[in-house]
């Protein structure tokens, strides 16, 4: 399977509002190919990005209409039962996560760093072209960023999602992160379809490193060929690693329901992979505060931080699942 380049959409493309619907009008929803969700999403092409975070203008296309919003004011713990029953019922469980699964660790989602770090835009840190131009100032950025996140500690909504695991026979937590905050809470079948901050890769050999602290050499250098290390996370306009995007491509297809939480659900490929598996007859649990494109097509929205809705539903399940 081929991979993408990441892609995400312009703020003026996302959904406005959301509405408060009850549980029992959730659609149910046939099998269906997983290659029609391509069709859903159009890509226009204009960059905007972060942290070895290529953007780039898209459009989605979301046909449906039927989802069910929830928050703590109307039905909190009732919905959370329903999330529970379909976990709970489910031979497979895949879950999405993005940089709000993070916030309540004190990592700064890409709208809160305003498209900016450190002052500067991603695209010139976080992208090959600036690396040849410059690696010792895209360096600095990403030491400045490893330095910060040394600060910073798995939350409970990690912590559910790594106990969920535990409970779940097949359960595969893909997540678009790079703070390796999942690793550190206990996730073990993980997939970091954007790499992750803590690795070095070399630049000339491909060799992945996972240094123990934050280098004070200007450019890390590769113990095999003295080439030039880089961070090992994916930068504007590169592919995604096939491995990673194949995995996660299949978790979504075969999920019996999928549990997106944290995440604009604006970055390409990973937004698609909810509508994958909801085409494949999952159930599409969203977990966000705010609306994002997903929210009117998922079949169960929770409108609550991921650090209180996610210990809920893990708190909900059944004791014998
Ligand atoms: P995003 O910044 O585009 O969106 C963050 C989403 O999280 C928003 O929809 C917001 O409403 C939601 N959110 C904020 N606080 C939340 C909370 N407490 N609980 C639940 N949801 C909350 O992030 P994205 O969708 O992940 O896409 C941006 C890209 O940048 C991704 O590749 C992402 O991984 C990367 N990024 C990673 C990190 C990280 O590794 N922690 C940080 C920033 C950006
Ligand atoms: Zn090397």
């Amino acid at each position: 399977m081929a991979t993408q380049a990441w892609t995400m959409a312009p703020a003026r493309e996302r959904k406005p509002n959301r509405d408060c619907k009850g549980a029992d009008n959730a659609p149910s929803r046939d099998r269906k190919g997983a290659d029609q969700s391509a069709s859903r999403f159009r890509i226009l092409g204009e960059f905007a990005g972060l942290i070895g975070l290529p953007t780039s203008e898209f459009v989605l296309c979301l046909s449906s209409n039927t989802g069910i919003i929830i928050s703590m004011s109307d039905n909190f713990a009732q919905n959370v039962k329903q999330v529970a029953d379909w976990l709970h019922r489910a031979d497979r469980v895949a879950v999405m996560t993005g940089a709000g699964v993070s916030a309540e660790s004190g990592v700064a989602t890409f709208r809160e760093a305003g498209g900016l770090w450190e002052g500067r835009r991603a695209e010139e840190v976080a992208t090959p072209e600036a690396f040849r131009a410059d690696p010792e100032s895209v360096w600095r950025f990403y030491k400045l960023r490893r330095t910060g996140l040394l600060e910073c500690r798995p939350n409970p909504a990690h912590e559910a999602l790594a106990e969920l695991e535990r409970i779940c026979a097949n359960f595969c937590l893909i997540t678009q992160n790079v703070d390796d905050l999942h690793r550190q809470a206990g996730s073990q079948n993980l997939i970091e379809l954007h790499g992750n901050i803590w690795i070095d890769r070399c630049w000339d050999c491909d060799r992945q490193e996972r240094p123990e602290q934050v280098s004070e050499e200007p450019i890390p250098r590769c113990s095999a060929c003295g080439g030039m290390m880089r961070p090992g996370v994916v930068w504007f306009g590169e592919m995604l690693p096939p491995e990673a995007i194949d995995g996660a491509q299949s978790a979504a297809a075969q999920a019996d329901v999928m549990l997106v939480v944290g995440t604009s659900s604006l970055v390409q490929p990973a937004a698609s992979l909810a509508m994958v598996a909801q085409q494949n007859g999952a159930k599409v649990v969203e977990i966000n505060p705010e609306a994002t494109p997903l929210t009117h097509s998922a079949d169960l929205v929770i409108a609550e931080k991921a650090g209180i809705a996610v210990p809920a539903v893990l708190e909900a399940l059944p004791s014998e699942s």
